[in-house]
């Protein structure tokens, strides 16, 4: 199966364009072979993907413009009439054939994700990767059990069946934090429910949306089915979004350009799904096992560098045990390693762009100067790494509910510590958010478990854990942090429609209703 789009086979890194723009020295074509998964096929501006770890330029491509955009929806619309038409059964053998791919690519796709993220490798090859294949396993098993319900008669005339239906062309637009994740969460269930998908990576991470869909065609997946343009959110992401041969858009990233995501598919009444930001609660109550706690705050608040939606940002303690975990999570923080992917030592990477630190910092600094204490006990990478985009694990103590850094969504590896002193406040502090992603309980006693879980106003509650996700389960937000789900049978039907069908079953050409609109009364 030949690749199509601006999938990236294994050829330079852009146009004549692209080579004679200004940009930072890149790994010279010819000297030494291209990054793998470096997108190809784009005909606009060229874009440096940076190692964040370094800031030194990783890889470079051209990036796809609107009519590239445009060329890949016109391929994605004719490749769906067939693809919509196959079977359940050899669309998840497929599937499980792109599962076997990804496990044999497994090493590559982790080296990847670690070089474009800077993420460590026990995180891709722990987490990322394999959750990954998992999910490609749980979808090529999915696919075979969507149905409509059962046909019935619900008028003595008529029988009447339920078709469960694909959408049509997908535009899908994923965020920068989890590449690899982001991006089959939304091609997969796509995909097993008979869609078309065209993807646009973030511009900062393309090469493992890359992968995975070179991982697609080499799998067997027919041409246009899986397709990926890389470029930025102005042009490519516009032009997919806006375009008319999409007829559905799945987003993924921030709550503000996921409005204006919005407002563009309500302008032509395309279906959108949304998964926005998050600004997790996680409440510890009198009764906790305090150690669970402070490890899984730490866990919870630094996992993938706090660039995660569903992170730990607002640890809301029982005033009887907020000096013990205060200081129990800052023993802890000073612990963690920061380095490079390949040292074992690592623990944790840098954050994505200069720009994002730059934001992380800025937020923790006004609220140090809005009277929080601020604890960030760890070193910062130095030598060959001082260039790179760190930033300390960080408590912030003391801040108010209302100061921006317990209300706004941080997205770094930091932690805002408030106490409260009852049940009631602890949920009602919890839940006063604009957010609704995710939330954690922590408690020995069944009675408040029950309760937390029933009154946090979040798409995931966790009780004495923070962050585990499961193929099987949907995820997804309330309020803010948007709608529809990802992962689980939920997500299989987001990319569904249901059509019922009614049919005559008297064969009587003059049917009795008619005489509600001509001729006499019976
Ligand atoms: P972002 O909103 O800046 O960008 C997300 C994607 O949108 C990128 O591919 C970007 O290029 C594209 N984009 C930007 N402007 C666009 C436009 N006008 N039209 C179309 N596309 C456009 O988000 P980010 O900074 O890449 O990611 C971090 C955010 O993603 C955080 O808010 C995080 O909480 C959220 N996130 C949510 C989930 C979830 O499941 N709810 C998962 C991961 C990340």
């Amino acid at each position: 199966m030949s690749q199509t789009g601006n999938v990236a086979t294994s050829a330079g890194v852009g146009t004549d364009r692209a080579r004679s723009a200004p940009a930072p020295a890149v790994p010279a074509s010819g000297t030494t072979p291209p990054v793998a998964g470096t997108p190809s096929g784009g005909s606009g501006e060229p874009f440096t993907v940076l190692d964040p770890c370094t800031g030194r330029p990783l890889t470079r491509y051209a990036t796809a413009t609107a009519a590239d955009v445009d060329a890949a929806v016109h391929r994605a619309r004719a490749a769906f009439g067939s693809w919509s038409r196959t079977t359940p059964a050899e669309r998840s053998t497929l599937l499980h054939a792109l599962a076997a791919e990804l496990e044999r690519r497994a090493g590559e796709l982790a080296t990847a994700e670690s070089a474009q993220t800077g993420k460590p490798h026990k995180l891709s090859t722990g987490f990322d990767v394999p959750g990954t294949v998992d999910n490609t396993a749980f979808f090529a098993g999915a696919a075979r059990v969507l149905e409509g319900s059962a046909a019935g008669e619900y008028s003595p005339d008529h029988t009447s069946l339920v078709r469960r239906e694909p959408v049509g062309v997908v535009g899908s637009v994923a965020p920068w934090n989890y590449p690899l994740q982001m991006a089959a969460w939304k091609i997969l269930p796509a995909v097993a429910a008979g869609n078309t998908v065209v993807l646009k990576p973030a511009e900062i991470t393309p090469l493992t949306a890359v992968l995975l869909a070179e991982s697609a065609a080499a799998a067997g997946i027919p041409d246009g089915v899986v397709q990926v343009v890389a470029g930025t959110g102005a042009e490519a992401g516009a032009a997919l979004v806006a375009h008319p041969g999409v007829d559905m858009v799945s987003f993924t990233g921030s709550t503000a350009v996921g409005r204006r995501v919005m407002a563009e598919c309500a302008a032509r009444s395309a279906r959108v799904h949304l998964e926005l930001g998050g600004k997790a609660p996680f409440v510890v109550f009198p009764d906790a096992d305090l150690e669970a706690a402070v490890h899984g705050a730490v866990a919870g608040s630094l996992i993938n560098t706090g660039q995660d939606c569903t992170a730990a940002t607002r640890a809301y303690v029982h005033r009887d045990l907020l000096n013990r975990f205060v200081s129990g999570v800052a023993d802890l923080f000073a612990g963690i390693v920061l380095g490079a992917p390949d040292d074992p030592a690592t623990d944790l990477g840098p954050l994505s762009s200069a720009r994002h630190r730059d934001k992380v910092a800025a937020m923790v600094a006004r609220a140090e100067a809005d009277g929080a204490t601020v604890l960030a006990p760890g070193r910062l990478p130095g030598g060959d790494l001082g260039g790179g985009f760190w930033h300390r694990p960080t408590l912030v103590v003391g801040a108010a509910q209302r100061s921006e850094i317990v209300r706004q969504e941080v997205f770094g590896p930091v932690l805002a510590v408030l106490p409260f002193d009852t049940d009631d406040e602890a949920l009602e502090l919890a839940n006063d958010t604009a957010y609704g992603l995710a939330a954690s309980a922590w408690t020995g006693s069944v009675t408040r478990a029950l309760r937390a879980s029933a009154e946090l106003r979040a798409g995931t509650v966790w009780i004495n854990d923070h962050i585990p996700i499961f193929s099987e389960m949907p995820h997804g937000g309330f309020a803010a942090s948007g709608f529809g789900k990802d992962m689980s049978v939920y997500s299989l039907q987001e990319y569904t429609q249901i059509k019922h069908v009614a049919m005559d079953r008297t064969g009587i050409g003059r049917k009795s209703w008619h005489r509600t609109v001509f001729g006499l009364p019976d």
